[in-house]
């Protein structure tokens, strides 16, 4: 019987999921984050096994064939997915899980995991997002655009989600997630 609970952060590139999440760990250091696989090339500073499993599109195919994700998505030109094992066992050990991904990936949780708990990060606006974005620096001109076009659709998906929080104000969003979190763990 696995009894850990799966808490999933969804939202468009540039909304402070990574930041929320960061924060949240802080907060509750006995909650296990999900290091993904992804095809993307590291940016710099990012470190192998810690921030992803950076694989090869080979590899990453061969996850898939085999099982061995939970979900994987493609995100502007790149894959990503969560590894099944890590998940699994924590949940089984009574560790809850935290997945930070994007919305396609967190839509396909809901087949494997009906209990997972999926929560929306939205920005305060689309011209925030953009100017989010921009601020990061971690993208190219064409990524970025590609990012954008994306989280349009994406929002679009919002009521799907178990829950919806604005990232305007971070301490104001991380205080209605921690919210949230409370009542699940
Ligand atoms: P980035 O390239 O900025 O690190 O990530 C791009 C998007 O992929 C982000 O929205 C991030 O949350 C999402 N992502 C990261 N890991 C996974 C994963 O394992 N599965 C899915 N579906 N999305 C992921």
């Amino acid at each position: 019987m696995m009894s850990g609970q799966l808490i999933v952060i969804t939202g468009p590139s540039g909304v402070g999921k990574g930041t929320l999440v960061h924060k949240l760990l802080e907060r509750y250091p006995n909650l296990h984050l999900s290091v993904s696989a992804t095809t993307r090339l590291p940016r710099a500073g990012e470190i192998d096994g810690k921030d992803y499993y950076f694989v090869s599109k080979e590899v990453f195919g061969q996850m898939i064939q085999e099982e061995k994700l939970l979900e994987w998505a493609e995100f502007a030109g790149n894959c990503y997915g969560t590894p099944r094992i890590a998940v699994e066992e924590k949940l089984q050990q009574n560790i809850s899980v935290l997945l930070e991904i994007e919305i396609e990936g967190a839509k396909q949780i809901k087949q494997t995991f009906p209990k997972a708990f999926r929560i929306f990060i939205l920005p305060p606006s689309f011209d925030e997002l953009d100017h989010r974005l921009r601020q990061r620096g971690t993208e190219t001109e064409t990524a970025i655009l590609r990012r954008l076009e994306r989280a349009k659709e994406e929002i679009a998906l919002k009521e799907e989600f178990d829950r919806q929080i604005i990232n305007d104000d971070l301490e104001t969003a991380l205080t209605a997630l921690i919210k949230e979190i409370e009542s699940i763990i």
